[in-house]
């Protein structure tokens, strides 16, 4: 493993012990084969002058909800030193209690609450203290003779720590095996099934010893672990992306809230697929990935929907052995799937589950493939996974989150997506939560957006295969489709029918009427087992009030109207509501440019800023309008509407 110390970077932070702190704390989080997304903990003692002049010994330790890649100097809580050892001698101490004298004996009361290992850092009797998940050591205690190999690599350097839960328990059971050693002697300590820690007086010393330990179990398995990757010689075999939204669909049913998916069908996904599905006994590399990953994937087979009943039952039944007293299951729906022959998928309700859950199953595959190669995958049994899972300190990392937004878990397609009302439609739908796919053939598109819930396509509507495979792409990306906004169109120049030419009629047909049915056509399958499913077509004033010299233009609009209200007779069985906004002068749009707008105003005889507001409320129409509109009609307040049509346009004579 790589040290990553750097004199030159270190400089700026070696003034004081806490940002040494920072920057080791960050060097640790930079690679993540040490942890992930937020695992793993580091701390420092200093002494610490009060408002009255008095010197306190404080440990700073690396506080909850802060990653050590990422971490602040306020990002660790400090805690008087004297309670944290005090504690130490208590014989019992409920893990809440534990939370809530920490608290106490903060020095600073809006510091994040200290991690759940505070005590045991606290009592380890060196200035700085590092504490990681490193794959390859807790992937060697996973094994079967785990600890007999740790031995072997560290002979008595290193005090090994049987398997015990995290928290006061963990502190206590170090604190009595620890408490006639030469803490000299040791260069760190390996807890089983979960995590390696190492100490020194100076900071850089602790974080090389780390980096030390984890290349000596790097180099034990480069020579003892056979690397069978049982590659799928098969080839990958083809994903049905209609599948994948049914299986999106049933597993957002079972967690009671709508779920992203994603699919990864690289050959090492499909490799890891296969080691898993050939692996008896299944569990997280490290007990805190429970949360994350429940202790076992789904198992894709023929029947998806059976699956994930089954999957359901095994947890209900993992529940009913493990629960004690009046402990509330959690929901049931699996965080990842293998799907032997494709791939794995994973499943959150935001992209940042997805990825979350996306790196640690890397991680958790690789190290079981690598188990497998010594003598065997052998993770912790069930019923310490599941004290973990259900352990109220945990839950209460999750809980932390707060209420999130309306269409959290929803999957939208928005064509014409580079500018104007469809632009602001992905905005709008994006901060309500929903994923979504921004199609446009502007090339512009892909660097419109810089958001990992978007994915940029380009694509000509026009293109029927190019749509399929956008669709296609969407699903593979975030498991389905929910909303279609189908919002792309053209607004040809001027003519009148007589001068008409027939490349004008013909491309707005095409654009603003025939596109707009394949997409509807395309996503249907999808639709159907998408969640609370809306459309909303963009169509036009034109459409209730057509304009002189604008034939081809209202036309389309008038056709893709008649094609809403006709999709909405034939889907409203399926419960795909089908909805119609009418905007008018909506003058922020690649239509309106300024030239064209003092054209029409000089054409009214009004000044531009007149025509702009030219309706009855004398209000100016923006994309945002269209798009809070567009937002609402896939919302709650249109939940029994479908075949309607609304005007967003301040109020036109010639319709009301
Ligand atoms: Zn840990």
């Amino acid at each position: 493993m790589e040290n990553l110390w750097n004199d030159n970077e270190a400089k700026a932070f070696l003034s004081d012990p806490l940002s040494t702190r920072v920057y080791t704390s960050r060097l640790l989080g930079r690679n993540p084969a040490l942890v992930l997304h937020g695992g793993g903990n580091t701390s420092v003692k200093a002494k610490v002058t009060n408002t009255f002049g008095r010197t306190e010994d404080i440990l700073y330790v690396k506080g909850s909800g802060w990653d050590l890649a990422t971490i602040e100097a306020e990002g660790f809580a400090p805690v008087r030193l004297d309670v944290l050892l005090e504690m130490a001698q208590l014989e019992r101490l409920s893990d809440s209690d534990m939370v809530n004298l920490q608290r106490s004996a903060m020095i600073d009361p809006n510091a994040p609450n200290p991690s759940v290992e505070a005590i045991l850092h606290a009592f380890i009797p060196f200035t700085f203290v590092d504490h990681t998940h490193a794959d390859s050591v807790v992937l060697i205690t996973n094994t079967k003779r785990g600890e007999d190999r740790t031995r072997e690599i560290y002979g008595d350097r290193v005090l090994i720590v049987p398997y015990v839960m995290p928290g006061f328990v963990l502190a206590k059971a170090i604190y009595r095996m620890t408490r006639n050693i030469d803490w000299k002697s040791l260069d760190g300590m390996v807890l089983m099934n979960h995590g390696v820690f190492t100490f020194d007086n100076d900071a850089r010393t602790s974080y090389d010893r780390m980096i030390d330990l984890v290349s000596r179990a790097e180099g034990y398995l480069e020579k003892h672990a056979q690397r069978n990757r049982n590659r799928n010689r098969n080839g990958v075999l083809d994903v049905d992306a209609v599948a994948i939204a049914g299986l999106r669909k049933v597993v957002s049913d079972v967690r009671g809230a709508p779920m992203l998916a994603s699919i990864n069908t690289t050959p090492e996904s499909v490799d890891a697929a296969s080691v898993v599905a050939g692996t008896e006994r299944l569990g997280p590399l490290t007990p805190d990935h429970v949360i994350r990953t429940k202790r076992f994937p789904l198992i894709v087979g023929d029947t998806p929907e059976k699956d994930v009943a089954t999957f359901v039952g095994e947890y209900d039944a993992y529940f009913e052995r493990n629960r004690s007293g009046d402990l509330q299951r959690l929901d049931a729906a699996p965080r990842w799937a293998i799907w032997p022959g494709r791939g794995t998928l994973v499943f959150g309700r935001n992209v940042v589950e997805l990825r979350i859950v996306h790196d640690i199953i890397g991680h958790t595959t690789d190290a079981i493939a690598t188990a497998n190669g010594l003598d065997g995958w052998t993770p912790l049994g069930e019923k310490d996974i599941f004290d973990v899972e259900y352990w109220e300190l945990e839950q209460a990392k999750l809980s932390k989150q707060g209420a999130p937004a309306a269409l959290t878990g929803k999957i939208a397609v928005v064509t014409g997506a580079a500018s104007g009302i469809g632009r602001a439609c992905v905005e709008a739908l994006r901060a309500a939560g929903a994923a979504v796919t921004a199609l446009d053939i502007d090339e512009q598109i892909e660097k419109t957006f810089d958001d990992k819930g978007i994915l940029p396509v380009v694509c000509d509507a026009n293109d029927t295969r190019a749509v399929e495979a956008a669709m296609e792409d969407t699903v593979h990306h975030f498991g389905g489709v929910d909303i279609v906004v189908s919002g792309v169109g053209i607004f040809p120049e001027s003519q009148t029918i007589a001068e008409g030419s027939a490349d004008t009629w013909d491309r707005a047909i095409a654009t603003n009427l025939t596109s707009h049915k394949n997409l509807l056509q395309i996503c249907m399958p999808y639709l159907m087992h998408g969640i609370d499913p809306a459309v909303v077509f963009v169509g036009s004033k034109n459409v209730p009030a057509p304009g002189r010299g604008a034939s081809a233009y209202s036309v389309s609009k008038a056709g893709l109207t008649q094609l809403a209200r006709v999709a909405a007779l034939e889907l409203g069985e399926s419960g795909i509501r089908v909805n119609v906004v009418h905007p008018n002068n909506v003058f922020d749009t690649a239509l309106w440019t300024d030239d064209v707008l003092e054209e029409r105003a000089k054409h009214y005889g009004v000044s531009v800023e007149e025509y702009r507001k030219n309706n009855l409320l004398g209000v100016e129409v923006s994309a945002k309008d269209v798009a809070a509109m567009v937002t609402a009609m896939i919302g709650p307040a249109f939940a029994k509407t479908t075949g309607a049509q609304v005007p967003v346009d301040g109020g036109n004579d010639r319709v009301v």
